[in-house]
């Protein structure tokens, strides 16, 4: 895409096809459409259309590359019926068109005041002020008068600040305004009162450029559906989690490049291209660590092929096989699976803990005594809280004294059951600690606790007990103060509240 802005070294570009083309490992399957796609990471068994053809691949991994699309903003500006107002693409081709052409300046006219609006209608971003920024020294290097109106100038890009000077000294002038200037319907008169002028300044362009909106792919939500993906909000296949940065998805062994994950300029897009490869080869040596790392298991015997574990499973490491089938290469160890399969038909193997359902719970055995401190326990996740919770002891911050902390691979992985067990054996509250929401490992497992805590709270209201003696709250692993603030809260409120009765 947006050819003029990024020119490419055609012959170069030829070359490296070429050479790619050339290679055994590669095979080119253009037109071909991705219709299924089984397995986990290091044995995908994906479907392809190829026209009437039906192509079953195995593959290791998958990397998404999609192109995204661009939208003119014509109503965004009230243009619609304008007859002198253009999109930024449409000028690209005329440029473009223009260098072929004997008589370049037929398709511009005889357009001599040509104005540009950005960064009203949308946020700006790099590709679109590259393409604007290119377009417009080309127009300035033929002699056309331009200028630009924007709210803001993204320049964080290589060479951007360079362009917009060259521009500058160009001539093109920069209207830099917080709210977008008056335009006529017809396009005739664009008017605002300057900021450093401290006066009404009116133009009368031949011709306005529109800022365009990207979109994600066509394709983008099938993919996402067939490889059970999350997207962000826009719809682009990377959802926006700290842990998937830069490039993988929320199922290992697929990751998205590119436009495919967002707004990205080729040189990004070449990074992300680089950035994958890595991800791919550490992916691969978790592989091999994790043939003796944590794994759920599923009793057969048990399971009622209900499906819950094969929608939850946040990492796509349970694939089906007439019944769900946990790859226990591509399992994290996250326990949602175990938490929320209504025949309790999935234990997880942790070389940490033997059994999170008990660790908190076994060691509470202190005999009842009104003066002695109240016993918390807290659930932490161990790639958020827990590290919190370490560092408060390490920073000697202000702990309770009947604190004991459990470190589980997600907070989603807390169920009643641990939770009555603890409550059974002399806890007298419980938190469970998890990631910030969005930024949960395991996409939903945060949320998961949440709704989990609710839930408990109101049982425990049911059978006589407050429901503040069990709270989820959310940190990052560096919120060691936080941990300590939480703790103490809770101590408070214990002490208030007295000892659990039901131990
Ligand atoms: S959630 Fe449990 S019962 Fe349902 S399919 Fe999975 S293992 Fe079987
Ligand atoms: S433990 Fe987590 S990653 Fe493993 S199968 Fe269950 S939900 Fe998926």
């Amino acid at each position: 895409m947006f050819g003029h802005a990024f020119p490419v070294n055609e012959e170069g570009q030829n070359d490296a096809d070429a050479e790619l083309r050339q290679r055994e490992s590669l095979r080119f399957l253009p037109g071909a459409r991705l219709t299924g796609c089984r397995g986990t990471l290091g044995n995908f068994k994906l479907r392809l259309e190829s026209g009437e053809e039906i192509l079953e691949e195995t593959a290791g991994a998958v990397v998404l590359a999609c192109e995204m699309r661009s939208v003119p903003l014509f109503a965004s500006y009230g243009l619609s019926g304008a007859r002198n107002a253009i999109s930024l693409s449409r000028l690209e081709e005329m440029l473009t068109s223009q260098k072929s052409e004997e008589n370049g300046a037929s398709l511009l006219g005889r357009a001599e005041q040509i104005a540009f609006l950005s960064g009203f209608a949308r946020e700006g971003d790099p590709v679109s002020q590259r393409r604007i920024l290119n377009s417009l020294r080309a127009l300035d290097e033929q002699g056309y008068r331009t200028s630009i109106y924007t709210r803001d100038l993204k320049v964080a890009d290589d060479g951007l600040v360079e362009l917009a000077k060259t521009d500058r000294q160009l001539g093109t002038i920069f209207f830099k305004l917080d709210e977008c200037p008056d335009i006529s319907p017809d396009g005739g008169e664009i008017r605002h009162n300057d900021p450093v002028l401290e006066r009404e300044v009116r133009i009368h362009p031949d011709l306005i450029v529109l800022e365009e909106r990207f979109l994600p792919g066509p394709e983008n939500e099938r993919l996402a559906r067939i490889l059970n993906i999350t997207t962000n909000e826009d719809g682009f296949l990377q959802d926006e989690n700290i842990h998937r940065l830069p490039v993988r998805t929320n199922r290992m062994g697929v990751f998205a490049v590119g436009a495919a994950r967002g707004i990205m300029t080729p040189g990004q897009t070449r990074s992300d291209a680089a950035n994958a490869a890595l991800a791919l080869q550490e992916e691969f040596q978790s592989l091999q660590r994790n043939l003796f790392g944590t794994r759920a298991f599923i009793d057969e015997d048990k399971c009622c092929v209900c499906l819950t574990c094969y929608r939850l499973c946040p990492h796509g490491a349970i694939s089906l096989e007439q019944r769900p089938v946990i790859s226990s290469l591509a399992c994290q160890g996250c326990g949602l699976c175990a938490s929320q399969c209504p025949q309790e038909a999935i234990s997880v193997l942790d070389s940490r803990l033997e059994d999170i359902g008990h660790s908190g719970s076994e060691r509470i055995h202190a005999p009842k005594n009104a003066g002695q401190p109240p016993r918390i326990v807290a659930y932490c996740c161990r790639n958020s809280a827990y590290e919190a919770g370490m560092a408060a002891y390490a920073f000697n911050r202000d702990l309770p004294s009947g604190l004991i902390v459990v470190d589980v691979p997600c907070a989603g992985t807390i169920n009643r059951d641990m939770i009555l067990s603890s409550l059974k054996k002399g806890a007298d509250g419980l938190l469970i600690l998890g990631c910030h929401f969005g930024a949960c490992k395991s996409t939903w497992g945060n949320a998961f606790a949440c709704h989990q805590s609710d839930r408990l709270g109101s049982i425990l209201e049911e059978v006589g007990l407050s429901r503040e003696r069990i709270r989820f709250r959310t940190l990052a692993e560096n919120m060691d103060a936080e941990f300590s603030a939480f703790t103490r809260e809770m101590e408070e409120s214990l002490v208030h509240l007295g000892r659990n009765p039901l131990a």
